[in-house]
């Protein structure tokens, strides 16, 4: 990929984000863009960054443990936005800057401890990963059990909870996936009022739906395909 494609692409998706947040009456200022750069070089990655994105999400420990030797000097976030292994928690508590798909207690305790035994000063911002489909091949907690596992995240002195995340079935239609997103909303504002903790970050919409992520109220998006190019097949 050439820097020319790819700033072109990324005026691409900013132009989309504009008129999403637009017609949703939302400053465009209010939506991160997160580049997802799994399966992406780390050449690939400092060519986004040169271009001005400053969020990057990777879904595998190892394979961001690869990169990132070569991106050291990049002032980026990095956010892990993949179904984390327990046996990866101390690299990642490391290696990221958020953790994006938080969905189990006892991992998030391993978490916090890591990220003490890191020695970092600044706290491992994290969201809840959040089933909406009730999809038993996804990872994220069903809503019934966001505010007990938040209340427990409250209590970890390294974490910052930020707010929910989810991936919503894949449907061909963008429109059919806006009341995932509908949901979402809800889930977290409900969440924030019981828990009397601000959530304010919605993590919502990929390269095929994110404007309609965005009409319902995602504060984050996740773009890899509309950004990068198509991956190899084998990663989801
Ligand atoms: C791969 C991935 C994305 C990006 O998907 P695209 O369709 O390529 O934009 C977003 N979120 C998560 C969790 C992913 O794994």
């Amino acid at each position: 990929m050439t820097t020319h494609e790819l700033q072109a692409r990324l005026r691409e998706v900013r132009r989309r984000i504009g008129q999403a947040a637009e017609r949703a009456a939302r400053a465009p200022g209010e939506i991160t863009l997160i580049a997802v750069s799994k399966t992406h070089s780390a050449e690939s990655i400092r060519l986004a960054f040169d271009a001005g994105v400053l969020h990057f999400g990777e879904n595998r420990v190892q394979e961001w443990e690869g990169k990132q030797r070569a991106l050291g000097d990049l002032h980026a976030r990095w956010h892990l936005i993949g179904h984390l292994q327990s046996n990866k928690a101390a690299k990642a508590a490391r290696l990221f800057h958020s953790v994006d798909s938080v969905d189990d207690i006892s991992l998030a305790r391993k978490l916090d401890r890591s990220r003490a035994e890191a020695g970092a000063a600044e706290k491992l911002r994290v969201l809840i990963e959040v089933n909406l489909g009730n999809e038993e091949t996804k990872s994220g907690v069903l809503p019934e059990a966001i505010v007990p596992l938040a209340r427990e995240i409250l209590s970890l002195p390294r974490f910052h909870l930020a707010g929910l995340m989810s991936i919503p079935p894949f449907l061909g239609q963008p429109e059919g996936v806006r009341p995932y997103f509908r949901r979402l909303r809800e889930l977290r504002d409900a969440a924030a009022g019981g828990l009397a903790h601000p959530l304010p970050v919605l993590s919502m919409g990929m390269s095929h739906d994110f404007e309609v992520a965005i009409e319902e109220g995602a504060t984050e998006v996740r773009v890899g395909t509309a950004l990068f190019g198509h991956r190899e097949a084998s990663q989801p």
